[in-house]
């Protein structure tokens, strides 16, 4: 008897400009292939005055969801249908989820920080330093505040837009949050437990570039993440290892933030070392 088959896949994808250049595809569809799944992601270069038609055909299309990237994170909310707790405090969406005949914007950048964060540390009552203030630094601080940090110290070179995220923390979530406006060589205050670059310093081909910051005050015990996730280990993360603290990748944090991506869309827990695997084929050989 002939067995029934089905040639429609269930679609995901990812909107942004620079598609060429993000890797998530080939992460995503190496664990899509390792788990059998019939799911394809579709990468696609959207510019800004498309989006609300490039959600509308996915919608058409039946995706089950999507990532967005850089520079549809804010615009994207107002084409979606409701937002996730996260989401709705940072106002910022990279990966909608279908529920029904509804699109709901998640956020899974802190998210997937927050699930290497917890595998080394609690982060309930910890204090915190923070590096940055753009997108990925208000992502990781918001999902920090909702894991009950006691206290971010946002350290931001233009001042403006570090009040803008010390202040959206002041008022939306339970951590108490200051800003150093960042000059010289930031020193790290005793009593910091965690540590966290969301700047984009040390990101690729800048091997070498450096945070001002006075290593010295790294101590040992500390946990230090940084979100780049290309290279792997980004000159921050060598020297807090070489200072004894704990350290955190954000090649992990990319991993893990597609794991959640998929978790949202299929129910599947993929495999994050297939991920990882992945990444370093295409980045480390
Ligand atoms: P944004 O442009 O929104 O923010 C950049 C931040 O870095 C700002 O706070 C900016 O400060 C600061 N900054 C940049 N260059 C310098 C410098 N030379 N000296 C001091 N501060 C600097 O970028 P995103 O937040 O979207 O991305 C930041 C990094 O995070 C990128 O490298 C990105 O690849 C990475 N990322 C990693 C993810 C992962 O999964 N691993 C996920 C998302 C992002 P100012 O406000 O003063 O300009």
């Amino acid at each position: 008897m002939a067995v029934a088959r089905s040639f429609l896949s269930t679609l995901v994808g990812s909107f942004s400009q620079g598609a060429a250049d993000n890797p998530t595809v080939a992460m995503e569809e190496a664990a899509f292939r390792h788990h059998g799944l019939d799911v394809r992601y579709i990468n696609c270069e959207v510019a800004p005055e498309d989006l609300g038609d490039a959600v509308r055909g996915a919608r058409a299309m039946g995706w089950v969801g999507f990532n967005c990237s850089m520079p549809h994170k804010v615009a994207v909310i107002e084409h979606l249908d409701g937002l996730g707790e996260s989401a709705a405090i940072m106002g910022a969406v990279n990966c909608a989820v279908r529920q029904g005949d509804t699109f709901i914007g998640e956020n899974t950048d802190g998210k997937g920080f927050l699930t290497s964060l917890v595998s080394v540390v609690d982060p309930a009552g910890k204090r915190v330093v923070m590096f940055g203030a753009g997108g990925a630094a208000r992502a990781i601080a918001v999902e920090l505040a909702l894991a009950k940090v006691a206290a971010i110290t946002v350290v931001n070179r233009g001042r403006e837009r570090g009040q803008t995220l010390v202040d959206l923390l002041n008022q939306r979530t339970e951590a108490k949050a200051d800003l150093v406006v960042w000059e010289g060589d930031y020193a790290v205050p005793e009593g910091t437990d965690i540590v966290v670059n969301a700047t984009s310093i040390g990101l690729y081909p800048d091997l070498d570039a450096r945070l001002a910051l006075d290593i010295s005050t790294l101590r040992p015990g500390m946990v230090v993440a940084d979100v780049i996730a290309n290279p792997p280990k980004p000159r921050l993360i060598r020297d807090a290892e070489a200072r004894g603290c704990q350290a955190i990748t954000g090649r992990g944090m990319l991993v893990n933030q597609g794991v959640i991506g998929i978790k949202y869309w299929t129910g599947v827990d993929v495999d994050p070392d297939v991920m990882q695997a992945e990444l370093a084929r295409i980045f480390d050989t």
